[in-house]
């Protein structure tokens, strides 16, 4: 009775939170400019839009900058996994190595928008709409890998950025990303484990050839057994040809993971 009661007053003050949190913030939607409210079937005001809902597992995530209105535009992809192809050094000896890269979306409006947007602007707010999206990707690795049971076993690792990168930048959108990401799976955010020791030029206006060469050898784990007996699940916010999580996968099975995969927002076709 009494824990009833508490929850229920537990339940009243989140959503008196959650109404003074939108007015104060005036957040915009980031796609059609209107302002965001949780209650606006309750408000009259034309220029309010109810915030979007993501449904992940058993828990409903509300986002603070995406709108009810816009997430179909968002949502409508259809998530896909991707081969590749990684050198595995085992014993003495190389060996190939596939994992699985899963992503969102094609890159492309208006996903390309707000990826931009939080990587170039550091509009932050974006980076827990941007895991939820990433959930259905996570889903379907999940059906084809059964050693994803054991939670315990899993770590989710952000691509990481050369710290002179990460200086000007001020943050790693990766990063942002994956630490929302962990609190929807509840899968354990390592971070600094794989380091960038090569700041290597943008992968933007290079070719497929000129891509692989530009990261090879890019990343380092910090101890060679830094991942023992764990499965590496990289997060990045785009893979164009996978060159960056090919030679992240490399260095993550150099540091003793058992296995590797990867999630991005989207891809490059
Ligand atoms: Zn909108």
């Amino acid at each position: 009775m009494m824990s009833n009661m508490l929850l229920d007053l537990e339940r009243k003050s989140q959503q008196l939170f959650d109404e003074w949190k939108y007015l104060l913030l005036q957040e915009k939607c980031r796609l059609c400019k209107r302002m965001i409210h949780p209650l606006i079937e309750k408000m009259d005001f034309d220029s309010y839009r109810p915030p979007a809902r993501y449904f992940i597992g058993h828990k409903e995530v509300v986002s603070d900058v995406i709108c009810q209105f816009c997430l179909p535009d968002l949502s409508s992809f259809q998530a896909v996994l991707r081969k590749h192809q990684t050198v595995r050094c085992a014993e003495g000896m190389d060996e190939l190595a596939e994992f699985l890269v899963g992503s969102a979306a094609v890159f492309m409006e208006p996903i390309q928008s707000l990826i931009y947007s939080l990587k170039y602007s550091e509009d932050v707010l974006l980076a827990k709409d941007l895991a939820c999206l990433m959930y259905e990707a996570w889903q379907l690795l999940r059906e084809e890998i059964t050693e994803f049971d054991d939670i315990d076993s899993l770590c989710l690792v952000p691509v990481p950025l050369h710290k002179k990168r990460l200086h000007e930048r001020g943050f790693n959108q990766a990063e942002a990303i994956a630490r929302h990401f962990s609190q929807l799976t509840s899968i354990k955010l390592e971070r600094r484990v794989i380091s960038r020791i090569k700041n290597t030029k943008s992968q933007q206006t290079l070719s497929k050839s000129q891509r692989a060469s530009n990261v090879a050898g890019a990343f380092k784990a910090v101890t060679a057994n830094v991942f023992a007996d764990k499965t590496v699940i990289l997060i990045d916010d785009v893979c164009t040809s996978g060159a960056t999580l090919v030679n992240c996968a490399q260095a993550s099975f150099a540091g003793g993971a058992q296995s590797v995969h990867a999630l991005t927002v989207a891809f490059v076709p």
